[in-house]
């Protein structure tokens, strides 16, 4: 039977947030627990964040173990899924050479995540070559571990597409050899892509509109009480909008029945709160400071893990250290599978040798 794989990642430009967790860490972990997949990889994309952050390699480095540690403390749990970092696996970037060839400019103009995180970093004027392939090396790591499921947020989607292409073509031209990958999406569309706290369309590092999974308890309740909401909702009594403002949003995303019991029990359930939000006299600062119990009941257990690997970093690196050997010896094997297939494994290949011997035989 086919073997299951899970392949994902992500860059350590800071440390992860609230969005993350939703978009693809809660999942990790429950994919992880369900004890379905023969393999997990999880993998701190450093390589790649320095397409984006070539000056900066400090950040990149002190973020490692911020988001080796975020993974820790959400329950990746080391005995089941290997951790490690892209860099200290050589053969993603010698399979990026060898998939390049497979991949026209247009097409990775054409990708929309691509396009727009150019606008973003305004890299208009002038692309990195290494920002502009990044579409191409995500192809080389989710296959060189020959996943068959990637579980990561909406913005992902143009990528596990570009992936696909690079898998058919490079099937058809050298024969069946790499494995075609699915993205797993988050089921709760609130997931998908969660806001910034300032109401913009996406939670990023890069935006500095983040919860993240380390703030402390006084940090989480500020940025709550803060967040922006539905501009028109001036006094208590006047009616509110519920879609697209971020605090039901969050709600959507977090909260469960059991919340509404412990911290909210005139509401049964979010139905029920939504609706008199809409009709008017429910006030932002109520519905904020549910929402502030709700995201500390979560991010509290996670706060503690991590407390507790705090105290022991070299264990956190040695853990990191022993996933990049095993993601080595995995890649590795794939990187052989590729060559023999693009008929570049001279030494390896016996019969090329007597052939060419016979050839030039007198
Ligand atoms: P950067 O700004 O450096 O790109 P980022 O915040 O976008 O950082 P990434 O490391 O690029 O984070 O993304 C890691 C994973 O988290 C990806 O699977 C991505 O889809 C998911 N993700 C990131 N932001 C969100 C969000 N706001 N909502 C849901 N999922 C998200
Ligand atoms: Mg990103």
């Amino acid at each position: 039977m086919k073997k299951k794989i899970i392949l994902t990642g992500d860059r350590p430009t800071g440390k992860l947030h609230v969005g993350h967790y939703v978009g693809s860490l809660r999942r990790r972990v429950e994919l992880q627990n369900s004890g379905e997949f023969d393999k997990i990889y999880i993998m701190i994309a450093d390589a790649q964040a320095l397409t984006d952050n070539a000056d900066n390699p400090q950040k990149v480095r002190e973020n490692i173990i911020e988001v080796a540690l975020d993974y820790l403390s959400c329950g990746l749990d080391p005995e089941k899924s290997n951790l490690f970092i892209q860099s200290q696996v050589p053969q993603l970037t010698e399979l990026s050479f060898y998939y390049m060839n497979l991949v026209t400019v247009s097409r990775l103009q054409r990708n929309p995540t691509v396009k727009a995180e150019i606008q973003l970093r305004n890299f208009e004027a002038s692309i990195p070559v290494g920002f502009f392939t990044y579409p191409i090396s995500q192809a080389s790591d989710i296959t060189a571990f020959k996943a068959t499921v990637v579980p990561v947020g909406e913005d992902q989607m143009p990528m596990l597409e570009q992936t696909k292409e690079i898998v058919h073509k490079f099937n058809s031209v050298y024969g069946e050899t790499l494995v075609e990958p699915e993205i797993l999406l988050p089921e709760n569309s609130a997931c998908l892509r969660l806001p910034g706290i300032d109401g913009k369309a996406k939670m990023s590092k890069s935006l500095n509109n983040c919860i993240y999974l380390s703030d402390t308890a006084e940090d989480v309740k500020k940025k709550v009480m803060s967040m922006f909401t539905d501009p028109n909702h001036l006094r208590v009594e006047d009616p509110g909008k519920v879609e697209g403002n971020p605090v039901f949003i969050y709600l959507d995303a977090f909260s469960r029945k059991e919340h509404f019991q412990e911290f909210l029990p005139e509401y049964e359930n979010l139905e029920e709160l939504k609706a008199h939000y809409a009709r008017g006299g429910l006030g932002d600062v109520k519905v904020k400071k549910f929402l502030n119990n709700v995201l500390q009941a979560e991010l509290e257990p996670i706060r503690a893990r991590r407390n507790e690997w705090e105290k022991d970093i070299p264990a956190v690196f040695e853990i990191l250290k022993k996933g990049s050997q095993v993601a080595r010896e995995a890649a590795e094997q794939t990187l052989e599978e590729v060559k023999a297939a693009m008929k570049i494994n001279y030494f390896e290949d016996d019969a090329l040798i007597a052939a060419q011997a016979k050839k030039y035989a007198k």
